[in-house]
């Protein structure tokens, strides 16, 4: 791996080595080793964490974890207990993976632009906000034959059905965002590029 200075006005390069090595440290909350650097031209020293995504976060060992269980359905409030972290913790936790997955997504679709989708599909979820009265729709694009998510995008639905009249008297008027929402996902670069493609 090569670092330049992260100093953004200082112009030293790893290629005239004038990035050197400089010890290492022990990381208390995962007790990793991290290697140190140390810039030649202005004398500031960083290291490999520097750069991280995770720089600053205290509870590393919990984020796999966290995420596992997230995905298990648990709630915020079981995962802070069985795992004997704060509550806040872990919703910081829920807002630093969510832009993890989101890069994560980013970087996958890139490197779907090369190859070919054929067969795309579009889909709608019903979930909720907390109550069944405020559903919301999560409509989804995805490639058939590969089962890849290619976009995703939630918006707001009234209620249906028997709710729909009880609902509107608790919480009042609730717009349709679903067209938006749709077209929303039409109009993401990648999706964009395909629908033109076809
Ligand atoms: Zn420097």
């Amino acid at each position: 791996m090569i670092y330049n200075c992260p100093i953004s006005t200082c112009n030293s390069s790893t290629k005239n080595k004038l990035v050197i090595k400089d010890g290492r440290y022990k990381r208390a909350c995962d007790s990793r080793k991290i290697q140190r650097f140390r810039c030649k031209v202005c004398g500031k020293k960083f290291s490999r964490a520097t750069f991280s995504f995770e720089k600053y976060q205290k509870k590393r060992r919990v984020n796999h974890r966290i995420y596992r269980m997230l995905c298990d359905r648990s709630s915020m409030r079981s995962i802070s207990r069985e795992l004997n972290i704060n509550y806040k913790t872990v919703a910081r936790k829920v807002q630093y993976l969510a832009e993890k997955s989101r890069r994560r997504q980013r970087r996958f679709l890139k490197k779907l632009e090369k190859s070919q989708v054929q067969n795309m599909q579009f889909d709608d979820l019903i979930t909720l906000e907390h109550t069944k009265m405020k559903p919301l729709s999560v409509s989804l694009a995805v490639d058939k034959k590969r089962r890849f998510v290619l976009g995703a995008e939630v918006s707001r639905i009234p209620a249906f059905g028997h709710l729909a009249k009880k609902s509107k008297k608790k919480y009042g008027f609730r717009e349709n965002h679903h067209e938006r929402g749709l077209n929303r996902l039409m109009e993401k670069n990648f999706i964009e590029q395909l629908i033109e493609m076809l």
